[in-house]
Formats: structure tokens, C-alpha cells, sequence
């Protein structure tokens, strides 16, 4: 089936509220097919509730959304067959391997034996299973379940899965094998759309990335087009160690931006300007400082994620965790 230039996801306003407290809040998304999207947020912020309500697990408490043009209430049959989503596949038969499971599930998807083997083979391999296919599942340990879990969900290849944290926990081996399955499946088609904690996870895999914070959105757009925003980008210069205060003294004469000097001999200076860079270069030279590298850095996802969650000003034990999870 062909989804170009469709939209697998749009959202208008769509809210979910608990009692008196709402978890979504008047959300508007648009997932183009073919891409990956990231829902960033802190705990809590409300990233699982919206894919259970695009999953149709949940329903809205008012607003709407639709997948491929498809409602999630009243065509949620459709929907459904649509969809992949992690977590699903909890329920396994503890007594099996990790091969047979699946090939089990290749099988429900119509694969013939041949494709099945081939199937579950290489997503053994992409998960870092293959050393233990042939171990029953009761003997294995939560993080190799969880890899599992994620590879029965890239079986059928669906139209749109949605992958709900799926490396946290993850050691960085596993979670950079996962980002190229889910680059494959996108390059076949599938779209995805995923929830993260992790800012590195958004910049490396998606398209789009729309932050939530206390079930609203507060900033969508590109990796680029999030750091552009914020505006702030970094000089860093490297001078001798000897150099390194007189430096830092001379670009903060020249500079309205906070300036960190290092006693390995970086200096870096935030700026509001990157015209400001040359006359920068210019001065430590005229003073007899000789630079050994220079760069300019936009800013990170990080400092985007502070940012809009300072402009909402309520957020900041909520960036910590965001700061702590990423550095774990
Ligand atoms: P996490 O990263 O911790 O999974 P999240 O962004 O996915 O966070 P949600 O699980 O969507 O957040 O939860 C959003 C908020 O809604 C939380 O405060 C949560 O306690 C609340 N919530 C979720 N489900 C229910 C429920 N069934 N009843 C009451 N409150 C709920």
C-alpha cells in the first residue's frame, strides 16, 4: 500500500483527562508518512497517553485523531490494523525460545517457514539476541525480554509503529543497534513514531520532534529548526593553559554572553551573534594568543529542552530529570 505524502497521524486538540486532572491537554500533531517523529518529554509529561489513544487503548477525552485518515474511535478497527506497538507482545509462552517466538509471530503475520526463519534471524541479530535464540524466554533477564519485546514488534513491518521509550534501560550498544532497525524500517516504508526521554535518541532518529511538558505541546519542529530557536550558539577556543584567563578576560570585553574558562585551556563564550566570531579571533591574536582550535557549536537539544521549559517556568525539576536520565 502506497502512504506517500499522507498523513499517518493528525491530532487536533486532543485531551485526556483523569478526573479533574489532565494528562493531554489540547495537543495538535502532524505525523507525515514515511518519517520518524519523536514525542520528547519529562516523566509524566504524557507521551504514553497519547500513543495509547492513537493505538486506540484509550479513549480521548475530546479532540480528535485520526491515523492514515482513519479516527482511532470511530474506525478503530482500521486503525488497528495499521498500527504496531511495543509491549504488546508481553504475553508470550514463557517456555519457548526466543527463535521460536519469532518465528511464531512471522508465522501469524502470513511469513512462509522459509521467510519466518529469515525474519526472525535477522532481528536476533539487530537486537543482540542471536547468542540466545535458542534460550526459553523464562530464563531470560528483563533487559533481554525488553529486546525481544522490540523485535516481535518490527515483525509485520506495520504501516505506523510506535515505539514507547525504547531503549531506556538499554545499554549504548543495544540502543545504537535499535536506531538502525528503526532507520531500516523507515527506509522501507514504515513510519514511527516514538517517545523518548533521551534528547541524543530525538536528534539521531527524528524527522520532527514535537516537546511535551505537563500534557501540552510546547515546541515542534525539526532538530534544527529547535536549536535555531533558541538561538545561542558557542565559540570554543582552545589556548595554551598559561593564556587561558587572559583570553577569557579579552572575549568577554567583546561579548554579552557568558564566557567559562577551562583549565585544560578552552575558553567558551556564548553568542549572540556569530558575526562577532572574527573580531573575537582578531583580538586574541593582536594580544599574542595563539589559538590551536576553533570551533562554533549550535546548541543542543539540551539546551533547547531548558530553554522552552524556562519560558514555561514550572519545569525545572522536570529538566533535571530530563538532564539526569540523559547523562545516565
Ligand atoms: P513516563 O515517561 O513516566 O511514562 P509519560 O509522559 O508517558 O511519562 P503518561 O504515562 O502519559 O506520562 O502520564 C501522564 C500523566 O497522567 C501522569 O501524571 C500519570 O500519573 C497520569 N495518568 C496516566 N494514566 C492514568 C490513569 N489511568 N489514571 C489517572 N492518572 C493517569
Amino acid at each position: 500500500m502506497a502512504y506517500g505524502n499522507q498523513l499517518a497521524i493528525s491530532t487536533r486538540m486532543l485531551t485526556k483527562r483523569y478526573g479533574d486532572f489532565t494528562a493531554v491537554d489540547g495537543v495538535d500533531l502532524d505525523v507525515s508518512a514515511g518519517t520518524v517523529f519523536a514525542v520528547l518529554g519529562p516523566n509524566g509529561a504524557g507521551k504514553t497517553t497519547t500513543v495509547r489513544m492513537l493505538a486506540t487503548l484509550v479513549a480521548p477525552t475530546s479532540g480528535h485523531a485520526s491515523v492514515f485518515g482513519f479516527d482511532v474511535v470511530a474506525d478503530a478497527v482500521a486503525v488497528r490494523s495499521l498500527i504496531g506497538l511495543t509491549g504488546q507482545y508481553a504475553s508470550v509462552d514463557e517456555d519457548m525460545t526466543a527463535a521460536e517466538n519469532l518465528m511464531l509471530f512471522s508465522r501469524l503475520i502470513g511469513l512462509s517457514r522459509r521467510q519466518s526463519r529469515a525474519r526472525a534471524d535477522d532481528l536476533l541479530e539487530s537486537f543482540a539476541l542471536a547468542d540466545v535464540a535458542d534460550r526459553q524466554i523464562k530464563t531470560f533477564s528483563g533487559g533481554m525480554r525488553r529486546r525481544l519485546d522490540l523485535a516481535a514488534s518490527m515483525i509485520a513491518a506495520p504501516p505506523l509503529l510506535f515505539l514507547d521509550e525504547p531503549t531506556t534501560g538499554l545499554d549504548p550498544r543495544t540502543r545504537q543497534q535499535m536506531w538502525s532497525t528503526v532507520r531500516t524500517l523507515v527506509a522501507e516504508g514504515t513510519t514511527v513514531l516514538l517517545t523518548t526521554q533521551y534528547l541524543e535518541e530525538a536528534d539521531q532518529l527524528a524527522d520532527r520532534i514535537a516537546v511535551i511538558d505537563h500534557g501540552r505541546l510546547v515546541a515542534e519542529g525539526t532538530a534544527d529548526s529547535l536549536k535555531d530557536a533558541v538561538g545561542t550558539s558557542t565559540l570554543e577556543v582552545t589556548v595554551g593553559v598559561a593564556d587561558a584567563v587572559m583570553a577569557g578576560r579579552i572575549l568577554g570585553h567583546l561579548s554579552p554572553g557568558t564566557v567559562t574558562v577551562g583549565v585544560d585551556g578552552i575558553v567558551n563564550v556564548a553568542l549572540t551573534d556569530t558575526a562577532a566570531v572574527g573580531p573575537m579571533l582578531v583580538a586574541l591574536a593582536d594580544h599574542g594568543i595563539v589559538t590551536t582550535s576553533v570551533a562554533v557549536a549550535k546548541p543542543t537539544l539540551d539546551d533547547v529542552f531548558f530553554a522552552i521549559t524556562d519560558q514555561t517556568g514550572r519545569t525545572s525539576m522536570a529538566a533535571g530529570a530530563i538532564r539526569q536520565e540523559h547523562a545516565a
